[in-house]
């Protein structure tokens, strides 16, 4: 027998980001006993990283602004395979959660006359990013983390959820351990909300923390739910690019919402050659008028350095394949230059983008109210997640919902920026609100002890091993083979061959040892990671396979048109009766007669 700690609870929220907080808070308001249980400690957990801002039709800047706009982009930058009830949630609720989170003690940035303060971002037709300089995530948390403490909400730090348990064909709780004294918990709960944000750690160059291991996706696919549109990975054009131990560390789409531009080695603003036609109309063509935009002026139209992330990254990686990059491999972000334009450029740069400022300073010696920055691609957001109810948030398995990051449908086949914020605001509140109805409706659950023993053992495996290899190089591999493979521009005998490494890679993991015990082990721990990175990159190549033609983050370099035969399905991704992972396509979901409507209008 192996020794377990047993916890209960109505609603079980599994991570403490803003989804994760948002949903605790409301289950919590429902009535629910919540626990919420994170792998680092409260006020760490990825959100807190997100600089930009949150994305809201508030159209305190830009009157013309609302949420008919607002959807309409977001529909336009998921290249219409979002889910259009999300968006449609989504664009009306959001400034809704804005002017919450401001009830709750959160202080934007604010306009001349006091409103909240929005910029302008990639893909959004009007300044929509309600921010606080370049910290928004950390206010975000901070106020998320103020109003919870006080909801009576049970927090479990520093603990990791490895398996999901069900009770027939229902979800009954999870299990996992503390990461500290190695101890495991058993908690039973009526119902589950996975919030565990993304998958950036199965790629070697990612503005991801290391928490960032796919977990919920993994969770979730093992107890039979459905993933989505996980072959649209999220490639953000500006991390940094040296020194080599700051690698892919987020620079901020807001240098170019400030208007910072992205120029080759010969000194050329090489996004003017190359506008997309569908972007043709709104996008500047000459450097002045771009810089009215981001100013400010209704009349001008936005600069080329703030069309869609996918666009703007695979132009650097030409540019760096074509030997017009950087010495580092990446292209010159320029914000220094507006000194030719403002007398107080310096002083400019340092309030709006604060952390820039420092994170350069500090990290790379580069003073970036003087010099350009060297930046290139970085492995930044997953679209793809678990499938949802657009209304509930619940997943295909009874009682398992999932919100923010780790669920699908929002974003379809590119996020904008911005856009993550308020969907973890919009579907963390919903996805907490329906768990606490769930969890109130369905009454108590009962869980296997001899599945939770089985759970327990498996864990343990690693340190009955004495002759297999350490889980760091394990996890080395795959993030390599995932860059060059699964990357940024993928080709379907790569992808392949990315399957053939995966399925090797499994037969290493399975025989992973780990030295010492159980008490703060960081190589358990990554021994014990292996088994969602190694779910959530298959899932993401075996899609990426399916899905022949360019669109959205998806890029494939020998099918790189458009096909709109594939514009009419979701690619879906289940654990098949043999254990097998199986690819479906599932019809795009209808759009009302209403939306399509909005649709035609803001064409
Ligand atoms: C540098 C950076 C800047 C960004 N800037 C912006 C921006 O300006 N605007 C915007 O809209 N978006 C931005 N994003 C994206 C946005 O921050 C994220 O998509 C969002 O914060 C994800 O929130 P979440 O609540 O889904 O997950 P997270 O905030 O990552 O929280 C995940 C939680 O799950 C926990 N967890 C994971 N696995 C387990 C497990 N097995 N057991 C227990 N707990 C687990 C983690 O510990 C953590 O608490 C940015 C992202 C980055 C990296």
């Amino acid at each position: 027998m192996v020794g377990y700690e047993t916890h209960d609870y109505d609603v079980l929220v599994i991570g403490a980001g803003g989804a994760g907080l948002r949903a605790a808070i409301e289950a919590s308001a429902g009535g629910a006993a919540v626990g919420v249980v994170t792998k680092s400690l409260l006020g760490k957990a990825h959100t807190v990283m997100a600089e930009g801002g949150i994305a809201a039709a508030l159209g305190n800047v830009d009157d013309r602004d609302n949420w008919k706009v607002h959807f309409a982009d977001t529909m336009r930058g998921g290249q219409y395979l979002n889910n259009p009830r999300m968006a449609e949630l989504h664009a009306r609720e959001a400034p809704a959660r804005v002017r919450e989170l401001e009830a709750w003690g959160a202080l934007f940035d604010r306009t001349r006359d006091g409103r909240i303060l929005q910029r302008n971002f990639g893909g959004h037709k009007y300044p929509r990013l309600a921010h606080v300089g370049d910290r928004t995530g950390l206010e975000m948390i901070r106020t998320l983390q103020d109003h919870g403490v006080h909801q009576g909400i049970d927090v479990h730090m520093e603990h990791t959820i490895l398996t999901l348990l069900k009770d027939g064909e229902r979800v009954a709780g999870a299990f996992g351990y503390d990461r500290q004294r190695g101890r495991f918990k058993l908690f039973r709960a009526r119902a589950v909300v996975l919030a565990t944000g993304g998958i950036g750690r199965a790629y070697q160059v990612t503005s991801n923390s290391w928490e960032y291991t796919g977990d919920g996706l993994s969770l979730a696919y093992h107890v039979g739910a459905t993933l989505m549109d996980m072959e649209f990975v999220q490639f953000h054009p500006t991390g940094m690019v040296w020194p080599p131990s700051v690698r892919g560390i987020l620079v901020t789409e807001g240098v170019r919402g400030e208007g910072g531009v992205l120029k080759n080695s010969q000194g050329r603003r090489f996004l003017f050659d190359d506008i997309p036609p569908l972007y043709k109309e709104q996008t500047a063509t000459d450097p002045d008028e771009g810089w009215r935009y981001t100013q400010g002026d209704k009349s001008a139209r936005r600069p080329p350095e703030l069309l869609t992330r996918d666009h703007v990254a695979r132009c650097i990686v030409r540019e760096v394949r074509e030997g017009r990059g950087s010495p580092h491999g990446g292209v010159y972000l320029d914000i220094a230059w507006i000194k030719e334009k403002l007398p107080n450029a310096a002083e400019h740069i340092k309030k709006k983008l604060p952390s820039m400022y420092h994170q350069f300073k500090q990290l790379a010696d580069v003073d970036i109210t003087r010099e350009p920055m060297e930046v290139g691609p970085t492995m930044h957001y997953m679209m793809g997640g678990v499938r949802v109810d657009a209304d509930t948030q619940m997943s295909d398995v009874p009682g398992l919902f999932a919100a923010g990051e780790c669920a699908a449908g929002l974003h379809g086949a590119n996020r904008l920026g911005g856009n993550s914020l308020s969907d973890l605001l919009v579907f963390g509140k919903r996805a907490g609100e329906h768990a606490a109805c769930f969890a109130r409706e369905r009454g108590g659950v009962a869980v296997s002890e001899d599945e939770v023993e089985a759970a327990a053992r498996r864990a343990l495996e690693p340190f009955e091993r004495t002759s297999g290899e350490g889980p760091y190089q394990v996890q080395r591999d795959l993030q390599a083979m995932m860059q060059n493979w699964v990357g940024i521009v993928r080709r379907g005998d790569e992808l392949r061959q990315a399957l053939d490494a995966l399925a090797a890679l499994r037969g290493r993991a399975a025989n992973v040892s780990v030295g010492g015990n159980r008490e703060y082990n960081p190589g358990w721990h990554t021994a014990l990671d292996l088994e969602s990175l190694l779910t959530v990159s298959e899932a993401v190549a075996r899609a990426a396979i399916e899905r022949k033609e360019s669109r959205g983050a998806h890029f494939r370099d020998d099918y790189p048109q458009k096909d709109e035969a594939y514009a009419t399905f979701n690619i879906l991704v289940r654990r098949g009766a043999d254990g097998e992972m199986r690819v479906e396509r599932a019809p795009r979901p209808a759009m009302s007669p209403e939306l399509q409507q909005i649709i035609e209008e803001m064409k």
